[in-house]
């Protein structure tokens, strides 16, 4: 069977790559491979009673299957190009913002509508930042919540599988070039298509280097985030979450003038394990349903680190340093933060006695042993500087999870219809290196398929 297009990845970029060619051209045979399981099959095994921490499921419920690395996010859709990816680089600041846009009305569309849309437009909070050495990126931000996105989820699913082809646990092994187009081999044999959209999302990026080495794709890789999760009483930051829900605040160090930055804020919400290829690491959520909110609220706490030549292997670096922490804790580790600043361990008595009731169990331990002197002055430089604008940040009682890493993809060589030096053959969303947000990866997949539209006769 030969098909017009392959998509490879069910997350959000592949998705809205075969929603906007089912759209645009019904005629076309579009196949969708994924590595992962349909939407309702994916179950992660951790339940805190029998199973407490992550077993390393092949594939990963959390990471793969349709939805990809977001179905079980916060579904924080941020409409900016001031940060989730450099998508604007290529296709322009207005035509990003614009399929940005085009995606959140399909969410809508599909159960997303009576969320709620935040902007930082016209708010006191800038200048309040402003007055404490802090930065407010500007954004709105449309806030489906665990619980929407995943109806959303479901509800695009249903409206694609009688329109487009899905196969599932059926991963992309490699992809070839033929006569008229590419071939992908799977386990369960070999497809062709004319025109192959890669979207494999941050848990393909192994794979997509193996990929862009056969292929001869040039790439370039430099950049991870390191750093802890912050988890407080949701009062103590209720006066931003409130008003822009997520604040993406930025702030550069006295001490060696790094760039730390919140990320990921969840209100109200959980701290999560997140698997990358076997490393656990931490990340967090929130649910719309006020039923299934927390007394805290959650944010990233991230310093980047980039790297120059000779040295290549940034994602190794930040690997290495979640390795630790895994070693020492067993997985993700809390400390308070009053026993940070005292050089001392925490235990299990003193978490169990924090004021804040940490919302994942975690392994009290020491994170000086573990995160990078430079990183963690930063991450308390700032503690302090947030303090000024919500004050309790910096509370004995706060608490610190690590690591928090976030891997950047290397970047793929790609033009600005978002196409490999193979005409043809597209990598988009995470994979792609140049989109690390849901908002963003949905809106490559929306050009790429209007560019593959646009190109035929
Ligand atoms: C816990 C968590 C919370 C997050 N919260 C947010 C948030 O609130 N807001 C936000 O903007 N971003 C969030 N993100 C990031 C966001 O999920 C990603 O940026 C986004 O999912 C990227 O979309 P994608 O389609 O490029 O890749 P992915 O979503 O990673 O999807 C890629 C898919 O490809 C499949 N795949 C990989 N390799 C192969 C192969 N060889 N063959 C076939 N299939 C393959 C994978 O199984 C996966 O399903 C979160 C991520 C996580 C993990």
């Amino acid at each position: 069977m030969k098909y017009d297009v392959i998509i490879i990845g069910a997350g959000p970029g592949g998705i809205f790559s075969a929603y906007e060619l089912a759209r645009l051209a019904p005629q076309l045979r579009v196949l969708v491979l994924e590595e992962g399981n349909p939407l309702a099959k994916r179950k992660c095994p951790i339940d805190g009673v029998k199973i407490k921490s992550c077993i390393g499921c092949k594939p990963c419920s959390i990471m793969n299957g349709f939805g990809g690395a977001g179905a079980f996010s916060d579904g924080k859709y941020n409409i900016t190009n001031a940060f989730g990816g450099t998508l604007y680089e290529y296709i322009g600041k207005d035509q990003a913002i614009d399929l940005m846009n085009y995606v959140d009305g399909i969410n809508l569309a599909y159960g997303g509508e009576g969320t709620k849309l935040y902007s930082t437009a016209n708010s006191d909070i800038k200048t309040l930042c402003l007055q404490n050495g802090l930065h407010l990126l500007e954004a709105s931000v449309r806030h489906l919540g665990t619980d929407i996105n995943y109806v959303v989820l479901e509800n695009l699913y249903n409206e694609l599988k009688d329109k487009v082809e899905f196969r599932f646990n059926c991963g992309a092994k490699t992809v070839r070039k033929t006569d008229d187009g590419y071939a992908v081999t799977t386990a369960d044999g070999e497809v062709e298509g004319r025109y192959c959209i890669i979207s494999a999302g941050r848990s393909g990026s192994k794979w997509m280097e193996t990929v862009c080495r056969d292929m001869g794709i040039p790439t370039h890789s430099n950049r991870v985030d390191i750093g802890v999760r912050v988890e407080l009483p949701a009062e103590v930051f209720a006066h931003l979450t409130d008003e822009l829900y997520e604040s993406k605040i930025v702030y550069r160090t006295e001490k060696y003038g790094d760039l730390v930055r919140t990320f990921c804020m969840n209100p109200k919400g959980a701290v999560v394990n997140e698997n990358t290829n076997g490393i656990v690491t931490v990340n967090g959520h929130s649910y719309e349903d006020p039923a299934k909110q927390t007394g805290n609220t959650n944010f990233a706490l991230l310093v980047a680190k980039h790297f120059s030549e000779p040295f290549k292997d940034s994602n190794g670096y930040g690997e290495s340093i979640a390795r630790l922490s895994n070693m020492l804790g067993g997985g993700v580790m809390v400390q308070r933060f009053g026993d940070l600043i005292n050089g001392k361990r925490s235990t299990p008595d003193r978490i169990r006695e924090s004021f804040t009731v940490p919302t994942l169990q975690a392994t009290p331990g020491d994170l000086s042993l573990v995160i990078p002197k430079r990183i963690l002055d930063g991450i308390i430089e700032m503690i302090y500087a947030l303090d000024k604008i919500a004050p309790g940040t910096a509370n004995d009682d706060t608490l610190l999870y690590g690591v928090e890493v976030k891997f950047y993809n290397m970047e793929v060589g790609i033009d600005e219809n978002l196409e490999t030096p193979h005409k043809g053959l597209y990598a988009i969303g995470d994979c792609s290196g140049i989109t690390h947000s849901l908002s963003h990866a949905s809106a490559s997949g929306v050009y790429v398929a209007r560019h593959i539209v646009s190109t035929l006769n």
